[in-house]
């Protein structure tokens, strides 16, 4: 059986390794990070994923995967790599570059037999080149080691879901016995699979990504188009979506999109075409559009209260989206710094994520995982993730916990005529406000 090694345990490389033992595939995980392998080891998932807890203790039971620090000795013994490390934002907007780089290098040091490295980060066009140039380097030059790309396209909140029922499975090969080879190890899934060449994967992954993050920034610039004019954007998408040239998915407006690929992929897109003399005019106003729509909350509480000095802000919600831990990039974080440089008093609420808010912010705010408790005397609640336990929220616990009933709803989770029955004062995007 072939031995497959996955660099890398965050979301994409725990969800690729549990997904292949679970079909049968002997799985070592490895990562630099101790802390995160020592969890791993007892059975522990480091991240919330749904179902990937279960899933990861029954192929542990299986002995199907393992976890390890000890990088060298996994590589050595590895058929098939999928390195899955990160690849974040620089602060000039480019991709960094510095973790999948070493990986490459570890393994070229490491390698004794022929094998295909399979890369699963994001990376911009040519970065497969770039790690074949690393392991012809540094590599035994009589073994044959070949690069395959193979762009991840899983959501955070889903991600075992979609590695199961994903729309296709893009593979990027030079050699067609190296793509027919990945090919194979995907037999097991059933999906559609598109084989292409190396650079055009590399671009599918950053053009999906840039199209989904264009979506919602179109339906987000229409919402303000609808409240200016009192259309409702609720009601223009779902006639949008109707058409299936366009499609209903993400057409949903709120304060924007978050987390740790569509910022960063966009930005990573504009900068390597502007290496290319090329100006990404439309993605820049994407860009531009979302940096505007994440402080739309704040941007209403201030028109609404003049001054926030001291005003009790509830910010429900942290993750970037339902059904994750992940707050990297997401809105709340930013809402978070503006009102706190007013001078508000905050009280941060999430199911999951509360954790990874303290890391952020310490003591500067205060933590609540009750719904209820964390609205209870507050100025404002602020919607900003729309967590089941929020969107299930009983109106009229708003009414009578609040200071004063106002919500600023930043997800659209209430529809209009439910909110005219109560008291509370309601904006959200794109709709008219209530009461
Ligand atoms: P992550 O930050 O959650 O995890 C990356 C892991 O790599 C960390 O655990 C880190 O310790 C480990 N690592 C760093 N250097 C290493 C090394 N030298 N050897 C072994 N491990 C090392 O990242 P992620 O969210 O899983 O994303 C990974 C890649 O997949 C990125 O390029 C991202 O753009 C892409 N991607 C992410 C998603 C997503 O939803 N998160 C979806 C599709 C694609």
């Amino acid at each position: 059986m072939k031995q497959i090694i996955v660099a890398g345990t965050g979301y994409v490389g725990l969800a690729t390794g549990v997904s292949f033992a679970t079909i049968g595939f002997k799985v070592t995980c490895v990562d630099i990070d101790e802390s995160k392998i020592n969890l791993l080891q007892k059975g522990i998932c480091p991240i919330y994923e749904p179902g990937l807890q279960e899933a990861l203790l029954e192929s542990i039971m299986q002995e199907r995967i393992e976890f390890t620090t000890n990088i060298n000795q996994a590589y050595r013994k590895a058929d098939v790599i999928f390195i899955a490390v990160g690849t974040p934002e620089l602060p000039d907007g480019t991709a960094n570059l510095t973790y999948l780089k070493e990986v490459a290098k570890d393994i070229a040091i490491n390698a004794s037999k022929d094998l295909v490295v399979v890369i699963k980060s994001t990376v911009p066009v040519g970065t497969n080149e770039v790690v074949k140039q690393i392991l012809k380097e540094f590599a035994h030059p009589q073994l044959k080691i070949d690069v395959v790309s193979n762009p991840e396209f899983l959501r955070e909140g889903s991600a075992l879901h979609d590695i199961f029922h994903g729309d296709r499975i893009v593979i990027g090969a030079d050699h067609p016995q190296s793509a027919s080879y990945v090919s194979e190890l995907y037999k097991s899934f059933n999906l559609p699979i598109f084989v292409t060449s190396v650079r055009s994967a590399e671009m599918i992954k950053y053009a999906s990504n840039a199209f989904l993050a264009t979506k919602i920034s179109f339906i987000n610039e229409i919402s303000s188009i609808c409240e200016a004019v009192g259309a409702d954007v609720e009601q223009v998408a779902h006639g949008m979506g109707l058409d299936r040239r366009i499609g209903s998915q993400f057409l949903n407006a709120g304060i924007g999109f978050g987390g740790s690929c569509f910022p960063k992929d966009t930005s990573a897109l504009v900068k390597s075409s502007a290496l290319e003399g090329l100006e990404l005019k439309l993605l820049k106003s994407v860009i531009d559009i979302n940096d505007y729509q994440q402080l739309k909350l704040y941007e209403l509480a201030k028109l609404y209260f003049g001054s926030l000095k001291d005003k009790q802000i509830a910010i429900l919600g942290a993750s970037f989206k339902p059904n994750t831990n992940d707050i990297r990039h997401a809105p709340s974080i930013a809402l978070i710094k503006e009102f706190l440089k007013a001078g508000a008093i905050i009280t941060v609420y999430d199911p999951i994520a509360l954790p990874e808010v303290n890391r952020e912010f310490g003591d500067s705010v205060k933590y609540s995982n009750d719904l209820y408790e964390a609205i209870s005397n507050q100025d404002a609640a602020l919607i900003v993730t729309e967590w089941n336990e929020i969107v299930q929220a009983e109106l009229s616990q708003f009414e009578t916990r609040m200071k004063q009933p106002l919500i600023f709803d930043g997800r659209n989770c209430f529809n209009l005529e439910e909110v005219q029955n109560t008291n509370i004062q309601y904006y959200s995007i794109g709709r008219k406000p209530v009461n």
